[in-house]
């Protein structure tokens, strides 16, 4: 089928037959070498050094189905990250594309501010309530994980201010957590070349170190003993601070983009038993965690955590539109319902087509029990893969995780837990080795992520785990381990 570029370029998308012959056009507009000078010439790319970048040229991914994605030059990908942690049922679900069709004919938008509601958002809320642990049944939306975080800066705020205790300020952090790239998230997270390039943080927020054991831990310490050492940092601060003004504590379950470390099990119920001891309200970032990653629903449940605040984005819609949200246990909706005024929104908070595609998206998850399957086959599969694949390994630490996320720690000397030197170089090595192999496999300094769609079959997994092992056995050769 031929198009111009400029009907192509705006070819508007219709129902399913057409749509692959469509996009299959659409993938034809422009060669790789235009579309990566139009890029180059027009577009900042997120988290990129955009000198080097616009020298040797993005990837141009056109179409994805599933697990695999497709570049401008055809090349079969397959999908190691679900897109950045969020195409939990996978790509190209007619039923999200429906939704949204049906909601932007219905509805397009209404906002939610003046006294005024609409259906989508209404029923999202009531999903939301059943598939939360029982005490969560209140939701505020926005636009993504950033937003989400900081709307909680603003409740736990509100909240405490309600309670007569408007002290309580500090919101306790870890080093090498990520809660998103807004300079509250920002300052939230614990990377310090992200502090570097703000005017000036968030006031009132400050860090502990994190629970990873196997690039923190002193050489004669146990997990359990590192976990408690960790957790413990948190009751010092607290002290240091002043009990009285601290509002709130905030960890994702697994740190995600930190390297997918999964803390010592005696970590999270120390940091439990402290915020409650010192009244902090316990904060779960559930932007990756969420909707079923570990298995559970959310990660929290996995670690038997009971946080009084949780923040959600990423897979609440698969990725197929932006929206993000944070959850209220009963008490802190409470206080803040009788409270007057809440002074905080967004023009699309609760957007009628991103509710949509959310509801279409969690009725996928539940309907097909892939959440249960996560839980039951698929992960446990995934797992088990990994470790058999990896066990004595040259090159490899650990493999850590559980469901469908997982971190390879990379290491000179794995018994010893012998770091190298160099490892965000060998990491990003390896990461071209998975990109040359047709994988997408994230390096966060040493680590190896992987994080796939929640719908991905056992030889989906099989093909995963064989060409992650030959980038990493590329990178041992390479650089002369093994
Ligand atoms: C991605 C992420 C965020 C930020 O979400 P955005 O939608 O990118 O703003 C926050 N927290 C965690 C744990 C994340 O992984």
């Amino acid at each position: 089928m031929s198009l111009t570029t400029e009907e192509a370029v705006y070819a508007t998308p219709t129902p399913a037959t057409n749509n692959e012959r469509q996009r299959e056009a659409s993938r034809r507009a422009r060669s790789t070498a235009e579309y990566r000078a139009l890029d180059a010439a027009h577009h900042i790319h997120p988290f990129s050094d955009m000198g080097t970048l616009n020298r040797t040229g993005s990837r141009v991914v056109v179409k994805a189905e599933g697990v695999y994605l497709w570049d401008s030059d055809g090349n079969r990908i397959i999908d190691g990250m679900a897109g950045l942690w969020c195409v939990n049922v996978g790509y190209g679900r007619k039923e999200l594309a429906d939704a949204a069709y049906r909601q932007i004919r219905e509805l397009s938008f209404y906002n939610t501010f003046f006294k005024t509601t609409h259906p989508p958002v209404i029923e999202l809320s009531a999903l939301l309530a059943e598939l939360t642990p029982t005490p969560f049944n209140h939701f505020f939306y926005c636009n993504s994980g950033s937003e989400a975080n900081d709307t909680m800066l603003r409740i736990a705020h509100r909240y405490w201010a309600a309670l007569g205790k408007p002290g309580k300020k500090y919101v306790i952090a870890r080093k090498n957590g990520y809660h998103g790239s807004t300079i509250a998230g920002g300052t939230l997270g614990g990377m310090d070349y992200m502090h570097e390039q703000m005017p000036s943080p968030v006031a009132h927020i400050v860090h502990i170190d994190q629970p990873y054991f196997f690039g923190e831990a002193a050489a004669d310490v146990t997990p359990e003993a590192f976990g408690l050492e960790r957790a413990r940092q948190l009751e010092a601060k607290i002290l240091e601070l002043g009990a009285e003004n601290v509002a709130a504590f905030i960890g994702e379950p697994f740190q995600g983009a930190g390297g997918v470390i999964f803390p010592p099990s005696s970590y999270w119920p120390e940091i439990q038993r402290i915020c409650r001891k010192y009244d902090v309200l316990l904060v779960a970032d559930e932007v990756i965690g969420g909707f079923g990653r570990t298995g559970e629903w959310f990660a929290h449940q996995h670690f038997g955590l009971e946080p009084d605040l949780m923040t959600l984005a990423k897979g609440m819609t698969s990725g197929y539109v932006p929206m993000g949200a944070v959850g209220l246990h009963d008490r802190i909706a409470r206080a803040l319902i009788e409270n007057g005024e809440f002074n905080h929104g967004m023009t699309y908070s609760g957007h009628p087509v991103a509710a949509a595609v959310a509801i279409a998206n969690l009725t996928l998850l539940r309907e097909e029990g892939i959440v249960e399957r996560v839980r039951d086959e698929t992960g446990p599969y995934f797992q088990g893969l990994l470790r058999d694949t990896f066990a004595g390994h040259p090159m490899v630490g650990e493999v850590a995780g559980v469901g469908l996320v997982a971190g390879v720690q990379l290491a000179k000397e794995p018994a010893t837990r012998g770091r190298f030197e160099n490892g965000a170089e060998v990491g990003t090595m390896c990461r071209d080795f998975c990109f040359n192999g047709h994988l997408i496999m994230r390096a966060t300094g040493d680590r190896m992520l992987l994080s796939p769609p929640l719908v991905i079959t056992k030889s989906e997994i099989d093909e995963i785990v064989e060409k992650a092992k030959r980038a990493i056995d590329a990178t041992a050769r390479q650089i002369g381990v093994a």
